[in-house]
């Protein structure tokens, strides 16, 4: 099967394969076959990855910003060149349909490198003058990096770690999930065929405990998660322990407000993107979807007539647009949560069914006349269930909105400018937006304040959280001592 990769791991420059390793076997989660096994990494492993990123780390920081940045451009050209073998493989390795893959994974991963590739040669420190003695300031790489990946965006998570990383010259050694351990695999080849020097960008296979083993390595240097809370609680307390540095992408039960002057469509419009691209599968997505009183019936009622436009089906045909769960694990939860909101008294409008056919499907689920307390209100589902809140006036919804452990990301619909960017000022949210949702560009930092999330991603801002300043104090004149 073209899908069978060629070994398990990616260590120093090419594929290194350990049948000692636990068995995962990658399964299409349109049809349920297995299409593909991977093996998590030994010990053996995982020591002949951190070796290799050590050894290479040294070489990629000698040269120039410029040098590496010419790496990381050339990997983007060959993945725009690839973008349909690849978006073939994310929808393999994920279910999402092709016509999201091929305009949403290689090309945002490729956008990561290009955009990082593009700053390399510009990074550095500031000359501070001191009156005869001076400062300058160096921007130093980390060392090794350690990115572990959520399973909804394989190729596109794998980028907008690796190539900040690269790009400020620490090396990277990543750890797929589990259920989507494909794509990773091959934005390692693309960067060694871009001139990577082996060993500077690595991927290892395995659950949890994979991970667990990479974050407390004492040659480790940084860690960066994308995943749930309950996870990254676990990896930041690890980490902690050597003082490492963390970017911590985690979950959400982000807000979308609409208020009564909005543009219907846009903002309908505004909500399905914010709730059911990649069936639902998105950490930012806005869930709380609370609707101003004037407005609710008639968005309700449109929103249910848009759904019923979304057509399942094969995930490689680009006429399909909704594609199923990543595993027969998260349709369980997902599931879960459907019985629960009917259980506690919200009306499910429409959705919620299993498709009768092998796979992982589920049709888009909306709950109207959801409260604040409902269990669907509250916990992040990580599915095509959309929660409708109704509220009356701004302060009632900016505390409601914000009534929340999570503060990933948050949404407005208004065509009132003023009110947009007062309500959006007092959102406790990362990554917010104005008649949109779920934009994502690699020029925008992206994250999470409260429990969503530590650092950023994407952006300037990136660069932060892949290098160190070092401080050095220069004297031109004598030292004076006190004795
Ligand atoms: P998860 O937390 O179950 O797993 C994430 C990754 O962590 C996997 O690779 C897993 O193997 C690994 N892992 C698990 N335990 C570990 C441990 N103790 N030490 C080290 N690694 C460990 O998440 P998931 O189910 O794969 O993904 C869904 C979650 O990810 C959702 O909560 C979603 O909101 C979040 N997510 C966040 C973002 C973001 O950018 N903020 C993006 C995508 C997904």
């Amino acid at each position: 099967m073209q899908t069978q990769p060629k070994a398990s791991h990616f260590i120093d420059g090419d594929y290194v394969e350990d049948t000692n390793g636990d068995r995962i076997e990658v399964v299409y989660p349109a049809t349920g076959e297995v299409i593909a096994t991977v093996h998590a990494a030994t010990p053996a492993v995982i020591e002949q990855a951190i070796t290799a990123a050590h050894k290479a780390q040294k070489v990629w920081a000698s040269m120039t910003g410029t040098e590496r940045g010419r790496v990381l451009r050339r990997a983007a050209d060959i993945m725009r060149l690839r973008n349909h073998d690849l978006s073939v493989l994310e929808t393999w390795d994920t279910g999402k349909p092709y016509q999201e893959t091929s305009v949403a994974d290689a090309t945002s991963g490729a956008d990561a490198l290009e955009y990082f590739g593009g700053l390399a040669g510009s990074l550095t420190g500031e000359h501070i003058q001191l009156g005869e003695n001076w400062v300058y300031t160096r921007r130093e790489p980390l060392g090794v990096c350690v990115g572990i990946g959520a399973w909804n965006y394989p190729t596109q998570i794998a980028c907008w770690k690796g190539a900040p990383a690269l790009a400020c010259g620490n090396a990277m050694i990543f750890k797929p999930s589990e259920n989507t351990p494909l794509c990773a695999l091959k934005v390692a080849e693309i960067l060694m065929e871009a001139g990577a020097p082996a060993g500077i960008y690595n991927v290892v296979q395995g659950m949890g405990a994979v991970g667990a083993a990479l974050v407390t390595d004492p040659r480790v240097d940084k860690v960066s998660l994308t995943g749930s809370v309950p996870t990254g609680r676990k990896v930041y307390a690890a980490a902690a322990e050597g003082i490492k540095h963390v970017t911590m992408e985690l979950g959400g039960k982000s807000p979308l407000v609409i208020f009564d002057d909005a543009d219907l469509e846009d903002a309908v419009g505004g909500a399905i993107m914010a709730n059911f691209y990649s069936s639902g599968q998105v950490c930012s997505n806005g869930t709380r979807v609370f609707v101003q009183k004037g407005i609710r019936k008639r968005f309700v009622a449109r929103l249910s007539e848009r759904l019923g436009n979304a057509v399942f089906g094969d995930p490689m045909d680009p006429a399909t647009s909704f594609g199923p769960l990543v595993s027969a694990r998260q349709l369980e939860i997902v599931m879960g949560y459907i019985a629960k909101g009917v259980e506690e008294g919200a009306t499910l409008v429409r959705g919620g069914e299993r498709l009768d056919q092998p796979g992982f499907w589920l049709t888009p689920a909306i709950f109207d006349n959801v409260t604040d307390d409902m269990t669907i209100a509250r916990e992040e589902i990580f599915g095509p269930v959309m929660s409708v809140l109704e509220f009356k006036d701004e302060d009632e919804v900016i505390a409601r909105a914000n009534d929340t452990e999570f503060g990933l990301s948050a949404g407005v619909f208004t065509n009132d400018l003023k009110r947009a960017h007062r309500v959006i000022a007092q959102l406790e949210a990362g990554t917010c937006y104005i008649n949109s949702y779920n934009d994502a560009p690699v020029e925008a930092p992206f994250g999470g304040m409260k429990n969503s999330g530590v650092g950023r991603e994407n952006s300037k801002a990136a660069i932060e959280h892949y290098s160190q300043l070092k401080t050095v104090f220069v004297r031109m004149g004598p030292v004076e001592a006190p004795f």
